[in-house]
């Protein structure tokens, strides 16, 4: 059968800040080719890669704005980010661990560099993806799950591979995330010189970001670090050759394919809706948080 083939190689993007506390290069929707319908149910791909901050008594991060419509996926590869929202959930994702904030109808939050990383300072690394939801969910009340590290399952595949499953399945080993649609959401490390396997629907959109190392596809082109790619959708499976010692953020989802109206942080079906999500926000409809 014919193999998985590469789509889109996209560059490492110029890094621009969310706040104070989040330099970030955007892959989706702003890369060309991986605008938010070409990557659906995935709207938005925001990567920290590696950055020092220094040390500071105000914790950095993004004040409190709203969300509708969609969920917030939070990946720490480094440093700590704390959240808190109108629906009354609060946490610290860990390095290793995920936050999965299903804002549906609506929260306010704020996310910030968790207060003692802060006072110390040091190297931060996360990614930030937000997974569309079907018209039938988007109105449904907020939900927080949070996973540290050691709540998401190890598959070993071959000697030198890991993936780590956080949402979705691989190999028989589900990940803990709740999801409205299917959706598989890895990280995987891998040793030098070392090969996976993957295989998805090919109507599955399929997207990884290069967090570190240099890796090829089906014995490709060498692919090296902060670039994002996008597969194809001619095939189901396709290999993952490590030229270094490598770490990948994997995420691979069926399209919702409904219409998306968006605008900033309200991801909608329509453009009543998004009126409609700005004028409950301004009525205080979203909540109240300090
Ligand atoms: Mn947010």
């Amino acid at each position: 059968m014919k193999k998985r083939s590469v789509d889109i190689v996209v560059s490492p993007r110029v890094p621009h800040f969310v706040g104070d506390g989040f330099r970030v290069q955007n892959f989706i929707p702003s890369a060309y080719g991986l605008d938010m319908q070409a990557m659906d149910p995935f709207i938005m791909l925001d990567y920290n890669a590696p950055f020092y901050f220094e040390a500071t008594d105000t914790p950095r991060g993004v004040d409190v704005h709203p969300h509708r419509g969609f969920e917030t996926v939070t990946i720490a590869f480094k440093g700590k980010v704390a959240h808190h929202d109108s629906a009354g959930n609060s946490g610290v994702v860990e390095e290793g661990g995920v936050q999965w904030m299903t804002a549906a109808s609506g929260v306010l939050h704020k996310e910030y560099h968790e207060r003692e990383f802060a006072k110390n300072g040091g190297i931060f690394s996360m990614a930030q993806l937000w997974v569309n939801l079907p018209a039938k969910h988007k109105m449904d009340p907020p939900k927080y799950q949070g996973y540290t590290k050691e709540d998401i399952p190890v598959a070993c595949p071959s000697e030198g591979v890991e993936v780590k499953v956080i949402a979705g399945s691989f190999n028989g080993i589900s990940g803990p995330a709740h999801t409205h649609t299917p959706i598989h959401l890895y990280r995987i490390e891998m040793d030098v010189a070392t090969s996976l396997e993957l295989s998805f629907p090919s109507n599955y959109n399929t997207g990884i970001i290069v967090v570190d190392g240099i890796v090829s596809i089906n014995e490709g082109d060498a692919i090296e670090v902060d670039h994002y790619i996008r597969m194809a959708n001619d095939g189901e499976a396709f290999s993952v050759n490590s030229k270094t010692k490598v770490t990948l953020l994997l995420m691979s989802g069926e399209p919702i394919g409904e219409p998306i109206a968006a605008q900033g942080p309200f991801v909608m079906n329509t453009k009543a809706e998004i009126m409609q999500a700005m004028r409950d926000f301004y009525e205080g409809k979203f909540g109240h948080l300090n």
